[in-house]
């Protein structure tokens, strides 16, 4: 068995059949991510997809994934509810998710969240600007004090997701709105980062920092091998060390 950080790169692979997006990504979102993430010594990926039988999520599959990126738009509907709770199982028990750009309304970021995910979007092609909040947190490595997306689709507060564990990043559009756009989360024993670049019809998976935030957040992300103990709730008070059972007679 490898020690390498084992990555699952999900994906609706839906919109890659229309021209404009097959032009930016001929072979689809997740090979470009699973790509990039690949190349890093330490980390195996593979891909799954939604038209793949059982999303190409199956438990061999989850079993065997220790941090699962997640790309999903127009068919979020289409996730089976079973997957959606294998997946949520495999978070709680230390397995980290990425969710990317639209996920945010994915069945499993909103079951995750517990709240509505929705936000304000406009697609005018704007400049974003991705600032740092917290400079030494492990997804912000590398980076600097800010890096600008070219051209990106507005995503605007109010973002309804709970308050962030930690918030990496904040976004500013040209337009004038801004944006939580770098969230992470806690989760029993998993982690759960959202991060919101990547619009389908602009080239952003290309870019070097947007790839290098998916990379840190990979590494931040990965189970750290703590487990739920096993014994705990069923012992009777009586095992207890020291217990000694309370002499009511003696208070009457
Ligand atoms: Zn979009």
């Amino acid at each position: 068995m490898s020690d390498a950080i084992r990555v699952t790169v999900w994906n609706e692979f839906r919109h890659e059949r229309d021209d404009d997006v097959k032009a930016v990504y001929p072979d689809g979102i997740h090979n470009v991510i699973a790509g990039f993430l690949g190349e890093q010594d330490g980390v195996e990926t593979r891909t799954a997809t939604l038209d793949e039988p059982e999303h190409g999520l199956t438990r061999e599959v989850l079993d065997n994934t220790d941090v699962l990126t997640w790309w999903g738009h127009l068919h979020h509907d289409e996730v089976d509810d079973e997957i959606v709770e294998r997946v949520q199982h495999r978070v709680i028990n230390g397995m980290g998710l990425i969710c990317l750009h639209s996920a945010h309304l994915s069945k499993i970021f909103r079951r995750l969240m517990g709240t509505d995910c929705m936000l304000r979007w406009r697609e005018a092609s704007e400049r974003e600007r991705v600032w740092v909040l917290e400079p030494g947190h492990p997804i912000a490595r590398g980076l600097g004090s800010y890096f600008e997306v070219p051209e990106s689709e507005m995503y605007g507060e109010r973002f309804d997701i709970p308050a962030p564990d930690e918030l990496i990043f904040t976004s500013w559009f040209q337009g004038g709105d801004v944006f939580r756009s770098g969230c992470c989360y806690r989760r029993s024993l998993g982690r759960i980062f959202y991060f919101s670049p990547g619009h389908e019809t602009f080239p952003i998976y290309f870019q070097d920092e947007v790839q290098t935030v998916i990379k840190n957040a990979v590494q931040w992300a990965a189970p750290t091998g703590a487990a739920w103990p096993i014994e705990g709730n069923t012992l009777p008070l009586e095992d207890l060390p020291g217990y000694e059972p309370p002499d009511f007679a003696q208070r009457m």
